[in-house]
């Protein structure tokens, strides 16, 4: 089968598996563009979060493009068959749009962005369009990248819709449907971006606690990162400080709003009957004071419920226990700093006594296994620090399996940490071997410094520095 016809033939068969589409040919047309491959795009609850806001509003459909399943991803754009670049819905080219929406949460999806636009005959640079007379497509995007990394987003992007995009964006797109210009129909909205009239971003869109409700992801596929859950927000932002996180109020000082029980429950669907398998998503999930009651009205239901991570100090007993009602096997912790030492110097507020409580909790709660995050490479950290980690990591009860996933410290723009310099590669080297000679019993994930160095090149970067990646990409 060629290429062409590979494409074609497997997104018929994933237009087919889905559950749950919300989209109606006809009217004002939006192309979703998720740099992602498929099972992982459709894993994210913001772009998911877009495509129903979009089917939402009267008059416009809302369309996908993901980005090709790898081997595809890895090679150039020019070898990339043309049905790579039709949307999946109705299988238009992507530079038949007038208008694409671009939903971006991790910085290795520019590189698929600029690709995709490349290979679909799209101009990626907002300035190079502008300067074709406008013959081009408008590009608006948004997501959790975009309020990291806006020296490439408004490089590329029309519009940026910066922060909570409840109300701005279905105005947005009222606006339009009304006749207004693309750009003109942005005027007055909060927390969109125009780069073209302002060369600093505004401050972000923050909607009051209660204003709004929560995303749920509507939309599934057994293709999907986590099957056929449905993901449902129990909160935005959060409230903590710790020094090296984007979503920290010392980097983002709206704080945590958090979605009442019930909001969360009818969000399921409460009354018609819960899913059969819920993840609840948010930055700090397990600070939600309801969140026992949640998970036991869930699993008191037959619905089987994870979330992301929780923190040391709320894995209470009655957590873990209506956690493994719900079928969690394992609790995912995030240390983030390999010392006591350096947890209190980054605010992470986890001290071992914490966290040998959770596990020791768990354990009692019949869980396997804990998984635990943590990142390696801070400024002042000690190879003492990690001995550290191993010691802690030894005494946790030998009825639980742990994992340990490293990463390597990427300094974000706007946290306490912006300035510090990347980890040198043979120090991380070093300090995950002596990890791993101590912790024969544990399976290690080893940090990855270049996806460190790539992630803090492009949050840092400015429009001449994706100029020069488009250069790079464009070589044969
Ligand atoms: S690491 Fe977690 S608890 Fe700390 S600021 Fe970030 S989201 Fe909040």
């Amino acid at each position: 089968m060629d290429a062409h016809w590979e494409f074609r033939r497997r997104a018929e068969a994933r237009l087919e598996a889905e559950r749950g589409r919300g989209f109606f040919p006809g009217g004002h047309r939006f192309a979703l563009v998720v740099p992602s491959p498929y099972p992982q795009g459709m894993s994210g609850l913001g772009a998911l979060w877009v495509y129903d806001r979009v089917n939402a509003v009267p008059g416009w459909g809302c369309e996908r493009l993901f980005a090709p399943d790898t081997p595809w991803l890895d090679r150039p754009w020019r070898a990339w068959p043309h049905a790579a670049t039709v949307t999946l819905e109705t299988r238009t080219p992507l530079s038949e749009f007038a208008l694409i929406g671009v939903s971006l949460s991790a910085e290795v999806e520019v590189i698929a962005l600029l690709k995709l636009l490349r290979a679909a005959g799209v101009e990626p640079l907002r300035a190079r369009r502008a300067a074709g007379q406008g013959a081009g497509p408008v590009i608006v995007a948004g997501g959790p990248l975009a309020l990291v990394a806006t020296g490439p987003v408004g490089a590329i992007a029309d519009l940026v819709f910066l922060g909570d995009a409840d109300e701005s964006l279905p105005a947005y797109l009222e606006r339009v449907g009304a006749g207004a210009g693309f750009l003109e129909a942005a005027a007055g909205l909060d927390g969109v971006w125009d780069p073209a009239l302002l060369a600093l971003p505004p401050p972000e869109r923050v909607l009051p606690a209660g204003t709004f409700l929560p995303a749920v992801s509507r939309l599934t596929t057994p293709e999907g990162e986590f099957g056929e859950k449905i993901l449902v927000e129990v909160g935005r932002g959060c409230s903590r400080a710790c020094a090296f996180c984007m979503m920290s109020r010392r980097a983002r000082p709206c704080g945590m709003r958090l979605f009442s029980r019930d909001a969360i429950l009818a969000a399921l669907g409460e009354g018609a009957g819960f899913p059969a398998s819920v993840g609840l998503v948010g930055a700090a999930v397990s600070d939600h004071p309801h969140l026992v009651e949640i998970v036991d009205t869930l699993a008191a239901a037959g619905t089987r419920v994870s979330l992301s991570s929780v923190r040391a100090d709320r894995a209470s007993p009655e957590l873990l226990t209506a956690l493994a009602a719900g079928g969690l096997r394992t609790l995912t912790l995030g240390l983030d700093g390999a010392s006591e030492r350096l947890r209190a110097e980054l605010g992470k507020q986890c001290t071992e006594d914490d966290f040998l409580a959770a596990c020791g909790h768990a354990a009692a709660a019949g869980l396997n296994a804990v998984k635990v995050y943590c990142i390696l490479g801070y400024p002042d950290e000690t190879d003492d620090d990690v001995a550290e980690l191993a010691d802690l990591l030894s005494r946790v009860p030998r009825s639980l399996q742990v994992r340990l996933s490293l990463s390597a410290l990427t300094p974000k723009p706007g946290t306490p940490l912006h300035a510090a310099p990347l980890p040198h590669e043979k120090t991380l080297v070093s300090r995950v071997r002596l990890l791993k000679k101590r912790l024969g019993h544990v399976k290690i994930q080893a940090p990855s410094v270049k996806d460190a160095a790539f992630e803090h090149a492009v949050d840092h970067a400015d429009a001449a520095w994706v100029a020069e990646l488009l250069n790079k990409i464009d070589q044969p």
